[in-house]
């Protein structure tokens, strides 16, 4: 995948749709087939009618939906930041450029989920013509189904940013949005999807084919990197072989993390739910010196999470939040387990909570590293 990154097709441009017909450029035969590779193995592996491969981010797949399925001025659905919600959808985003009203969707911040009830109260006061799900920040799954009953009402649609899941929903161990009734789920090349970093735009009917396409070109993709689309046809490959165990040893491994960090002082969220079923472990660290001061000092010590909002934090609170949020996907890639879990809990806990200074921990943090040099889960 790496090579195909650094391919001579990475300086070729090739705007426009496969097929001679639809490009701007002639000589693009072997790109047409790099291309059509990758959409037909993106579209085994969702199980879906269509896929997108064109865009260079989530970001831009999320710009791509909104200017496809809303107007200006429309009302839209999201998730607010602090409850794991990503600027795509948001008025600093995609969503506020293409001037959508954006009213929050209510969270219960104990539970960690929609509040269906004041969901679909608000909901059919505001009527959106989409509700963005999906967020940075998610541990359990959505009521995607039920949302989508309630819009559907007044003809609104769900739309899934599953930038953070999109591997796991592709290996089966997280929710399955497209079944459940969204209408079209997008997602990161390079988060647990273990690719490029790249977007992807899958969705199953033929009435949006027309205007999501053309979102993408000639609205928001001329050229779109020709090398990226060949190595996100390799991940896809790779995803099609591996996501399954791949995947669930991912979310084993968070839960593992989740609890024995918990067990060691670090408080994290979730417990009553069984902590996490996503690549997620989110920490409260308010009592621990914040999620800032936490991440950095980690990561002198060779341990790099990052500074999370958690529900509760306050808009002033925003630069210096209460939480930290912690991934296993690429550790579970070089091959740990429960036992590397468990380990990765000390070391954290001895730089938090026993204050251990970093750079007496770093050392330990590069031991475990390097006793797991190879890549797994991906072909040789
Ligand atoms: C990371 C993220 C994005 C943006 O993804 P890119 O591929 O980096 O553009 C969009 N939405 C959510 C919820 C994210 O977490």
């Amino acid at each position: 995948m790496r090579s195909l990154l650094a391919a001579e097709i990475g300086t070729r441009a090739a705007e426009g749709h496969i097929g001679p017909a639809s490009r701007w450029f002639a000589g693009t035969r072997h790109i047409d087939e790099v291309e059509s590779l990758c959409v037909e193995l993106l579209k085994r592996l969702f199980r879906c009618n269509y896929a997108e491969h064109r865009l260079c981010a989530s970001m831009i797949g999320n710009l791509a939906v909104y200017t496809a399925l809303t107007r200006p001025g429309d009302t839209i659905m999201s998730l607010a930041q602090p409850v794991g919600g990503h600027s795509s959808n948001r008025v600093d985003g995609p969503a506020g450029v293409r001037g959508l009203r954006i009213v929050d969707i209510p969270v219960d911040p104990e539970e960690l989920s929609v509040d269906l009830d004041a969901f679909s109260e608000v909901a059919r006061a505001e009527r959106p013509s989409l509700v963005a799900l999906g967020a940075s920040m998610t541990l359990f799954p959505y009521p995607v189904s039920e949302m989508a009953q309630v819009v559907a009402d007044w003809g609104g649609k769900v739309f899934f940013d599953g930038a953070h899941q999109l591997g796991l929903i592709a290996g089966g161990q997280f929710q399955d949005p497209l079944r459940e009734g969204a209408a079209v789920l997008t997602g990161s090349g390079g988060k647990t999807f273990c690719g490029p970093q790249s977007g992807v735009m899958v969705w199953d009917d033929e009435s949006l084919t027309a205007p999501l396409g053309e979102a993408v070109f000639p609205t928001l993709a001329a050229t779109h990197q020709v090398n990226r689309v060949a190595a996100l046809a390799a991940a896809t490959c790779e995803l099609l072989a591996f996501a399954q165990p791949l995947m669930a040893q991912i979310v084993a491994n968070a839960r593992t993390l989740a609890v024995a960090l918990d067990e060691r002082g670090v408080p994290v969220l979730g417990s009553h739910r069984g902590y996490t079923e996503t690549h997620q472990v989110i920490a409260d660290v308010s009592s621990l010196g914040g999620g800032l001061e936490a991440a950095q000092r980690l990561a002198r010590a060779n341990i790099i999470t990052n500074k999370n909002l958690l529900p509760w934090d306050r808009r002033e609170d925003w630069d210096r939040p209460s939480g930290l949020r912690l991934g296993t996907t690429e550790v579970t890639r070089y091959g740990m387990g429960p036992a590397e879990m468990t380990e990765i809990a000390e070391l954290i806990a001895s730089v938090l909570v026993q204050h251990e200074a970093p750079e007496s921990v770093a050392p330990r943090a590069k031991a475990l590293r390097a006793s797991f040099p190879y890549l797994g889960y991906c072909f040789d």
